[in-house]
């Protein structure tokens, strides 16, 4: 990879622009360039528009090369069967493979391939929680960026991935996992296709698992329990995880609870103002909303999914805020003492879950154990929002030093390990921590070139080229 200048750039790009318009009807050409926007990516969809288009013979050699490519793989790695797509070298064998598959038109194979390496698509750009210590800084949706992934946008890529993997066979694996979050709340999960029909996170798992794709991960910071809406989507996916058929759908089912919830946070913030009424009122809020959480997840103790908890606070020593472990200790104690009473009230009334004593027993001790049962919880980075809740002296890269790293990491061998983002509209950015940059990369989405949410701590002035490494 070698960082080029801008006019570089445009001299590479005009080659390729005049050797297309000879090929290609002038009214596509005609839109892109109204597309042209100054924003330093729209460029590329220009670009990503006027490949040439695959032939049956591109694609008839692709199939053929696979074997060969297999067989080198195997050589390099001896005693493996199994490669991932990122993994293989000599990918341009099988450029051509990927001809007709509508998500990853105009992209080569090596393309797809940087793409796909752990993935994440961002089915939600957005999240209520608003915690203070949030490394990516999420906030609620706005109605004026595209924040969710349209439905049909979701299908076409895990299809695309899928009609990709039957074509190159078992032994090449185009995407090993896919995330499906980022800066969202997996209860939020809510996409829409072109009639308004709405989606759950359920149905997003489902599609994974017909396309015989990983289980992605499921993590909530709760929901308002008076909110109807969320109360039955949580219910309806307790009821989906309750069969066994379903438990395994996802990876893990991953519970956070910590003082850094705005309505925790608001009530410690008023406590320091010394408005203990209204104070003790936002506590009991975040109390019951966590309580409210176990209670309905209680049947999934029965089942096969595995369960986390992000219990997450700053030590003493780190921090002269009230986020410190003795807060969260605390939290803890009053969301269980919370759910034993709740626990009771069902064993004196409704019997929903606890039918005797020794049911109210075993699920209290389960959730005693996993939210409680460390000496040390983990401390979280000082990155994103949490940076202001740290000593001075703790924070070792401040926010430009993160940015200058990244950036000089994006022209080394550290760029496979920064998480690929495929944000709504289909554009690919790199992430390292909480710092994220656009790369010239897109898939052929149908809301391609809509506007979404720039992310908190985007490099600016800055792309990466998957084939000329950094630009600025
Ligand atoms: S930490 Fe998670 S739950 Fe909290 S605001 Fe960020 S994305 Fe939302």
């Amino acid at each position: 990879m070698k960082i080029i200048s801008n006019n570089e750039y445009y001299v590479f790009n005009s080659n390729i622009r005049k050797d297309k318009i000879t090929n290609q009807n002038s009214k596509n050409n005609s839109i892109n360039f109204k597309n042209y926007s100054s924003n330093n990516t729209s460029y590329l969809s220009f670009k990503g528009s006027q490949r040439v288009p695959f032939t049956d013979e591109d694609y008839n050699n692709a199939k053929k090369n696979i074997p060969s490519l297999i067989l080198e793989a195997k050589k390099k790695k001896p005693g493996h069967n199994y490669f991932n797509l990122y993994e293989l070298d000599n990918l341009e064998k099988i450029n051509g493979i990927q001809k007709g598959i509508k998500v990853f038109d105009g992209l080569t194979i090596n393309e797809i391939a940087f793409i796909l390496k752990s993935p994440k698509v961002l089915l939600n750009r957005c999240c209520p929680n608003n915690c203070i210590h949030c490394a990516y800084m999420a906030t609620p949706s706005s109605d004026k960026t595209l924040d969710k992934i349209s439905y049909e946008d979701f299908v076409s890529l895990i299809d695309g991935i899928s009609e990709l993997q039957n074509r190159v066979g078992e032994n090449i694996i185009i995407a090993d996992s896919i995330g499906t979050f980022f800066d969202s709340d997996c209860m939020e999960i809510e996409l829409k296709d072109r009639n308004g029909n709405v989606y759950d996170y359920i149905d997003c798992i489902e599609l994974l698992n017909s396309k015989k794709l990983a289980p992605p991960i499921f993590d909530t910071s709760g929901w308002n329990p008076k909110s109807k809406k969320h109360q039955k989507r949580a219910e309806k996916f307790v009821e989906y995880l309750q069969k066994p058929q379903n438990s395994k759908k996802i990876s893990q089912l991953n519970i956070s609870i910590n003082p850094f919830h705005i309505i925790f946070a608001k009530a410690m913030e008023l406590k320091s103002k010394f408005r203990f009424i209204k104070a003790k009122k936002m506590e009991e809020n975040y109390v019951d909303r966590m309580a409210n959480m176990l209670f309905t997840f209680t049947p999934l103790q029965d089942t096969d999914v595995h369960w986390g908890v992000l219990a997450r606070a700053i030590p003493e020593n780190k921090t002269k805020t009230k986020y410190n472990y003795n807060a969260l200790y605390r939290l803890q104690i009053k969301i269980i003492d919370a759910l034993a009473k709740r626990y009771k009230q069902d064993l004196m009334g409704e019997n929903k879950f606890i039918k005797n004593s020794n049911d109210l027993n075993r699920y209290l001790e389960f959730y005693k154990r996993i939210i409680m049962g460390t000496e040390e919880y983990p401390s979280i980075d000082p990155i994103g929002r949490a940076e202001s809740l740290f000593n001075d002296s703790e924070i070792e890269n401040p926010l430009e030093e993160r940015k200058k790293s990244m950036i000089k990491g994006l022209d080394n061998d550290n760029i496979k390990y920064y998480a690929r983002l495929i944000n709504p509209n289909g554009k690919i950015l790199l992430l390292n921590d909480d710092i994220s940059v656009e790369t010239d990369l897109e898939l052929n989405f149908e809301n391609k070139g809509k506007v979404v949410k720039p992310f908190a701590h985007q490099i600016t002035g800055y792309i990466y080229t998957a084939q000329s490494g950094m630009v600025k």
